[in-house]
């Protein structure tokens, strides 16, 4: 079997695997009690806590552990908002479903939304953004790195206008941290979402940085976690496992980018010597790894379900849309052309992947096209 379709999901690190295993075994305290059981989690809290915080630039007090990306982006949407309904909310047409579909309920409980276009590449430009600003706009929410086509966009730059307009700004960065250097302050964000899973850490665990002084409600109701703003028994042994996984991807992301770079290199050398009509979708400044293609005539539901066939895990849009056979809403945004639109694939190369499984996904999938 190769895996390729990373941005899905990613295969979790033995290490850590290894650095979980105590939270799920002896040292299952509440990390909440103040008895000496319960030291080692708090202890192991708090370090992973810092060890995020400096991964990304930020403070300890501005990481708040969620149960995924999901939350992260829910709670940034729905929590920064008043009982003011005469607010608007401006985010891209290429969000993930997690940001998209929680502007539909903003909409549905009044507030309003506009949704941006983006270039053929997938850009959310600042002209867009300036165009799209209003008195009463409070939040601004684009991602950092699309989940289909790998695009890495102009935050900071986005940022510094919603800021001029007196608007929040939250990225997405479920597809970028772990894989490109991200940095709060350099991005002058307040509020950015992660998620475990995709940087080979365990799945249902993530975390929103919520830079200080940002107002917000809380998302969970209940005990006091997180500094009651987000409350729930810390899921002290994934907690443990994102901060560990974060780490060491930061630590080996330029070895990581050179072996991912040269996998897409093989990749492309064998699609290119074969003649097969495509479109590489996204802009040159992407996330490394990422391949998302339009081949001119195919099906990316057959592409997809051959591949499966020859063992080979790809995906023809985002994973959480597998079910709808219908163009992605971000082909659609970049207006690929008719020929190739359904032709959409994704092929996301992971730390795990080698050089010789991206020549085999290449030939795998050359085979298919030309059979
Ligand atoms: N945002 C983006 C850009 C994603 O790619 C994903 C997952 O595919 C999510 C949010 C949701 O993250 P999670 O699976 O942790 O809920």
């Amino acid at each position: 079997m190769i895996y390729a379709d990373n941005a899905a999901t990613t295969q979790l690190d033995a290490d850590v695997l290894e650095a979980m295993k105590p939270f799920l075994t002896s040292e299952y305290g509440n990390a909440s009690q103040p008895y000496s059981f319960a030291r080692a989690p708090k202890k192991a809290l708090k370090k992973a806590r810092e060890t995020i915080a400096g991964c990304i630039g930020a403070l300890p007090e501005e990481v708040f552990f969620t149960s995924c990306g999901t939350e992260s982006d829910n709670w940034a949407l729905k929590g920064t908002l008043t009982t003011e309904r005469d607010t608007q909310v401006v985010t891209s047409q290429i969000e993930h479903h997690a940001i998209l579909n929680s502007c539909r309920t903003l909409e549905r409980l009044g507030y309003s939304v506009a949704y941006l276009p983006v270039t053929d590449k997938g850009i959310v430009t600042p002209g867009a953004l300036q165009d799209a600003l209003q008195k009463k706009t409070r939040l601004v929410s684009v991602m950092l790195v699309n989940n289909e086509i790998g695009t890495v966009e102009p935050i900071a730059e986005l940022a510094q206008l919603a800021h001029a307009h007196g608007a929040l700004f939250h990225t997405d960065a479920v597809q970028a941290v772990g894989h490109i250097p991200v940095n709060v302050n350099d991005l002058q964000v307040d509020m950015l979402s992660s998620s475990a899973h995709k940087y080979n850490g365990p799945k249902g665990i993530g975390f929103l940085y919520i830079r200080k002084g940002t107002q917000i409600y809380s998302f969970m109701d209940g005990g006091a976690q997180e500094y009651g703003y987000r409350a729930g028994t810390e899921n002290v042994a994934s907690i443990i496992g994102m901060a560990a996984a974060l780490k060491k991807n930061v630590d080996h992301m330029a070895e990581h980018t050179l072996n991912l770079h040269a996998m897409e290199q093989a990749f492309f050398q064998v699609l290119n010597q074969s003649g097969l009509d495509y479109i590489r979708n996204g802009a040159a400044q992407r996330a490394p790894g990422n391949i998302s293609l339009s081949i001119k005539g195919a099906e990316g539901e057959m592409l997809l379900h051959r591949m499966d066939l020859k063992g080979i895990c790809i995906s023809t849009g985002s994973a959480c849309d597998s079910v709808n056979t219908q163009l992605s809403h971000v082909i659609k945004a970049i207006k690929v052309p008719e020929a190739y639109a359904k032709g959409t694939i994704r092929i996301s190369l992971g730390v795990h992947n080698t050089v010789e499984e991206a020549v085999k996904i290449a030939e795998a999938l050359v085979g298919i096209v030309h059979q």
